[in-house]
C-alpha cells in the first residue's frame, strides 16, 4: 500500500508529546511491513536542515497555497526519517512555522494547519503520488479528509484514496471561530447556518475530521470506549457515536531503539532483566545529579509529564504532603502550569532531600528518571494512551497509574490480579479519581517494595512484556485494509 501520514510533530525533529513519538516510529515500522510511506510535517523554525541533511526540494518548487483568497509561496525541504528509507517532507512557510512554540494562541492559528493541510495535498500532487491510504493525526491534520472530497475531488489522482484519523487526545480539538472554514475555502453550506461541520457555532477541525475520514481510531481501547461516553468524550461522544462501526482502539507502540535500559544511550548504566545492578546504579547517579543523598533501601518515585491537569496533579496536590512525609524520594521533570511549578518547587525547598525537581523539557533526565526510580507515577484524569508507563515497564519502574484509557489497557494491578489467583500484576492502579485513592495504591506499592522476590517478579511481568511498534503496525495495516475496503 501507498501511504500518507501527515503529522504536526515528529520524532526526532519536533516534540511536544506522545504524537511525535507515534509519528516517528509508526512510518517506520509500516514501511518495514513492506509499505511505501510519506511523512508530511511543517518546518519548524526549531528544525536545522544542516544537522539532519534536509535538501531543498527543487523538483516540487514553489507552491501556492491559498487561504481565504490569498496566495501564499510554499516550498519544500525533503529529507527521511532517521535509521529508514521513509521519505519526509517538510512544509517550509516561514511566516507561519518560524515562531519560538510548535502551537500558538497566535491569531492565525487556524491559518498555520490550514495552509499545512492543504500544503500536503499539493505535495502530492506535484509528485504525482496517488496515495492509497491519507492517514491524518489530531485537529491540526483533521481538515485533510474534508479537504479531499471537498476540494481537491477533482483530482483523479486521489479517486481510491481513503482516509484514516488517529484521534492522540480529545482534548485538543481546534476549535476556532467559524470564519476558519472560511478561510479554508470549504462549501459555505457546510458551515453557514450550523452546516454539518459547525460544532456549538464554531468551526472545529477534530469533529469534521470524524465526519470525513473513512475510518477513526484512537490509541487504545479502554480510551476508544471512554471516547463515545459524555465524561469523557468532550463533546465528541455524539458525532463519535455516529461513527461508531468505523471507529477502533489500537494501542501505541514503544521505539525500544531508544528506549531500551540495555542499549539507551542517555543513561550510564545499562542493565537486563537478568541483572539490575546498573538499574541501582542510575538510581545513585540521578540522585547525585539533583544533589539528594542516596540509599537503595528508600523507594525513589518518578514523574515525568507535562504539568497539565489531565495528568493528575490535582490529585497529587491534594496529597503531596502526605505523600512526602512517607519514607520514599520523589523526582519530578515537567513542564507546564505555573500553579504545579510553584508547588512543587516549595515542596523541594522544604524537603530537599526527598524530593528534587527539574521544570523545562529534558530527553536526558526523562531517560535517567525511568532508568532510576523505583515506582513510576502517572495519576492521569484521562490518558489516551501514555507512553511513559510503557517505557516503566520495560527499564523494571512499577508503574502507580490511575485506571483510565491506555494505562487501563497496559497496567495490571499486582494485588487485584493476586486475588484472582494470577501472578502477573506489573503494577498498581486505581479508579476513583481521588487523592485518597492514589495515596492508596502507592501505599501498596510501597509495601511491596520491601518484600524483594514480590518486588523482583512485579518488575520481571513489567520487563517481559513486548510493546514494539511490530504489532501495533500490523493492526494499523488492518485498519487501512478496513478502510481501503469501504
Ligand atoms: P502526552 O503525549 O499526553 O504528553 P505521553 O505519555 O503519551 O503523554 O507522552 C509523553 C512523552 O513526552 C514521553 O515520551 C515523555 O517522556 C515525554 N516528556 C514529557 N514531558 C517531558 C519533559 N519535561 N522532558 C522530557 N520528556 C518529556
Amino acid at each position: 500500500m501507498k501511504i500518507a501520514f501527515a503529522s504536526s510533530e515528529v520524532v526526532p525533529f519536533a516534540k511536544t508529546g506522545g504524537l511525535a513519538d507515534v509519528a516517528g516510529a509508526l512510518p517506520k515500522e509500516i514501511a518495514k511491513l513492506g509499505n511505501e510511506v510519506k511523512v508530511f510535517m511543517p518546518k519548524y523554525y526549531q528544525i536545522n536542515e544542516y544537522e539532519y541533511g534536509h535538501q531543498y526540494d527543487s523538483l516540487i518548487g514553489e507552491l501556492k497555497v491559498s487561504i481565504n483568497g490569498y496566495e501564499h509561496s510554499v516550498h519544500v525541504f525533503y529529507g527521511k526519517l532517521p535509521n529508514s528509507n521513509v521519505d519526509t517532507y517538510f512544509i517550509h512557510y516561514p511566516n507561519f512555522f518560524h515562531r519560538n512554540k510548535i502551537y500558538t494562541e497566535d491569531w492565525d492559528e487556524d491559518e498555520r494547519f490550514i495552509l499545512f493541510s492543504k500544503a500536503v495535498i499539493q505535495v502530492m500532487q506535484k509528485l504525482g503520488w496517488s496515495p492509497d491510504i491519507v492517514h491524518v493525526n489530531d485537529w491540526q491534520t483533521a481538515l485533510i479528509p474534508v479537504l479531499l472530497r471537498e476540494t481537491f475531488a477533482w483530482d483523479s489522482l486521489f479517486n481510491k484514496t481513503k482516509t484514516v484519523l488517529t484521534i492522540h487526545n480529545i482534548g485538543y480539538q481546534g476549535r476556532f471561530s467559524i470564519e476558519s472554514y472560511k478561510r479554508a475555502e470549504l462549501p459555505v453550506e457546510l458551515y453557514e447556518h450550523f452546516g454539518p461541520l459547525t460544532h456549538e457555532g464554531d468551526s472545529n477541525f477534530l469533529k469534521s475530521g470524524i465526519l470525513y475520514s473513512d475510518v477513526i481510531n484512537t490509541v487504545s481501547d479502554t480510551y476508544a470506549k471512554e471516547l463515545l461516553t459524555r465524561e469523557y468524550g468532550s463533546g465528541m461522544d455524539g458525532y463519535l457515536w455516529g461513527r461508531h462501526t468505523d471507529f477502533y482502539g489500537i494501542v501505541n507502540g514503544v521505539d525500544y531503539n531508544v528506549w531500551n535500559p540495555e542499549t539507551d544511550k542517555y543513561i550510564p548504566y545499562h542493565y537486563t532483566i537478568d541483572d539490575l545492578t546498573g538499574k541501582l546504579k542510575n538510581k545513585k547517579f540521578l540522585l547525585d545529579k539533583l544533589g539528594m543523598p542516596f540509599s537503595s533501601d528508600i523507594p525513589l518515585i518518578g514523574i515525568v509529564s507535562r504539568l497539565v491537569k489531565q495528568k493528575g496533579f490535582d490529585i497529587i496536590s491534594e496529597i503531596l504532603h502526605k505523600i512526602l512525609d512517607l519514607n520514599l524520594q520523589l523526582v519530578i521533570l515537567g513542564s507546564g502550569e505555573d500553579d504545579y511549578e510553584n508547588m512543587f518547587q516549595d515542596a523541594a525547598n522544604k524537603y530537599p532531600n526527598k524530593m528534587g525537581v527539574y521544570f523545562g523539557y529534558n530527553e536526558e533526565l526523562a531517560h535517567l528518571i525511568e532508568a532510576g526510580s523505583d515506582i513510576f507515577l502517572m495519576p492521569s484524569h484521562y490518558e489516551p494512551c501514555g507512553l511513559n508507563q510503557i517505557y516503566s515497564l520495560k527499564y523494571g519502574t512499577v508503574p502507580v497509574v490511575r485506571k483510565t484509557g491506555g494505562l487501563a489497557d497496559t497496567v495490571q494491578d499486582w494485588n487485584e490480579y493476586n486475588a484472582y489467583g494470577h501472578d502477573t500484576g506489573n503494577g498498581f492502579s486505581f479508579y476513583e479519581y481521588s487523592g485518597k485513592a492514589l495515596l492508596q495504591s502507592i501505599e501498596r506499592a510501597l509495601n511491596d517494595f520491601n518484600n524483594k522476590p514480590v518486588w523482583r517478579k512485579i518488575q520481571n511481568n513489567g520487563m517481559s512484556k513486548d510493546y514494539s511498534w511490530h504489532h501495533s503496525a500490523e493492526e494499523y495495516i488492518a485498519l487501512y485494509k478496513k478502510a481501503f475496503s469501504k
